[in-house]
């Protein structure tokens, strides 16, 4: 692991330092470089650009660990809007629809004490309801494990009536791949990611190549499965593994999908999708950028010399 990133992640959690970093405008490279704008206006543009190079999209609405009920509530409402600008760029004729938001359960009042679970519980059927109406699928995105269970349970209910919804999955999480053969025995369709947060040591793997190989491990479970594996990950050696896996278990074109998030590796997402494999990209909106930079600040340290030029040139 980068030895930088329990620093950064701790940072993270900071308000000092939130204050600080967010004194830098969206529009300073190296936040727009992984954010494509604070609003839907600006949006829009970078949607339809991913959509006409062959692109599909996954739209996060930014926001995480809502401490009051109306910032849940406002979350809940610009999703809403969101989908219905979404639909107008849906295409309607393929199995697995090209658009979809992507959707963190702390951002829908998980986290608002005992009743927590129950509101993110209606503000995600909420949202699924909507998604039915426009055709705009809903990915629910992992955070940090103490969310773990709660949020798969959550998932588990509204499958039943939303068998279309996803859930992301994190292979650093020493309970994952047991949690998978459950999953993908079900068939339903799971992004899987390393993980992007701090875990300690009880819960998840430490070491990169524990949780690659771990990764390795989960993915032969979905690829084996009845479900739809989306592979979320950048890594060139896991992209090269997950293509063949799908050849010996029969997998074609449209019964895997590889995800990697707005801004990095641009020339191999092109790549992938030119060749004809669904490649989606996460693409994050909005004013509440700071913990999502600081995971992908914290993934390469590069990127945390570009953004400390950023904030020294101020
Ligand atoms: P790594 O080994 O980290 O990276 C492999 C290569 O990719 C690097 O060598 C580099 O070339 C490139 N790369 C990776 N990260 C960066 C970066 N930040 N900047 C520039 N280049 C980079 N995590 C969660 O915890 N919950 C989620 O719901 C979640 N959803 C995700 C959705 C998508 C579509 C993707 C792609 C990732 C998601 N993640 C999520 C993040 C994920 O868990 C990893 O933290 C992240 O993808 C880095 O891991 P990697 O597999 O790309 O491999």
């Amino acid at each position: 692991m980068n030895p930088l990133r329990p620093v950064i992640l701790a940072a993270a959690g900071s308000p000092r330092m939130k204050q600080a970093v967010t004194k830098v405008p969206v529009t300073a490279g190296v936040v727009r470089r992984f954010v494509a704008g604070e609003t839907r206006a600006e949006l829009g543009p970078v949607v339809r650009q991913l959509l006409d190079s062959g692109r599909s999209v996954s739209i996060d609405f930014l926001g995480e660990y809502t401490t009051e009920r109306a910032m849940a509530d406002a979350a809940v409402a610009e999703y809403v809007s969101l989908i219905d600008d979404l639909a107008a760029l849906n295409d309607r004729d393929t199995p697995i629809p090209r658009v979809e938001v992507s959707v963190k359960l702390s951002a829908l009042g998980q986290s608002l004490g005992p009743d927590g679970p129950a509101i993110a519980t209606e503000n995600l059927h909420k949202l699924c309801a909507k998604a039915v109406e426009s055709r705009v699928w809903v990915t629910v995105d992992a955070e940090d494990h103490t969310t773990t269970e709660e949020t798969l349970e959550n998932v588990r209910q509204l499958r039943a009536e939303f068998p279309w919804l996803a859930v992301a999955v994190q292979t650093y999480l020493r309970a994952s791949e047991g949690r998978l053969r459950e999953l993908a025995a079900d068939g339903a369709r799971i992004r899987l990611c390393k993980g992007a947060y701090q875990e300690p040591e009880t819960v998840a793997y430490q070491h990169r190549a524990e949780v690659d190989a771990a990764y390795l491990r989960c993915l032969d479970v979905l690829m084996r499965g009845q479900g739809y594996p989306m592979i979320a990950s950048h890594d060139p050696a896991l992209i090269e593994a997950a293509l063949t896996m799908a050849v010996e278990n029969g997998r074609g074109r449209g019964d895997v999908e590889f995800q990697m998030l707005f801004g990095i590796r641009d020339a191999e997402q092109r790549r992938l999708a030119g060749e004809g494999h669904a490649m989606r990209v996460y693409v994050p909106y909005g004013g509440q950028w700071y913990g999502y930079l600081m995971r992908r600040l914290a993934e390469r340290p590069a990127n945390l010399g570009f953004f400390l030029r950023a904030l020294a040139d101020r």
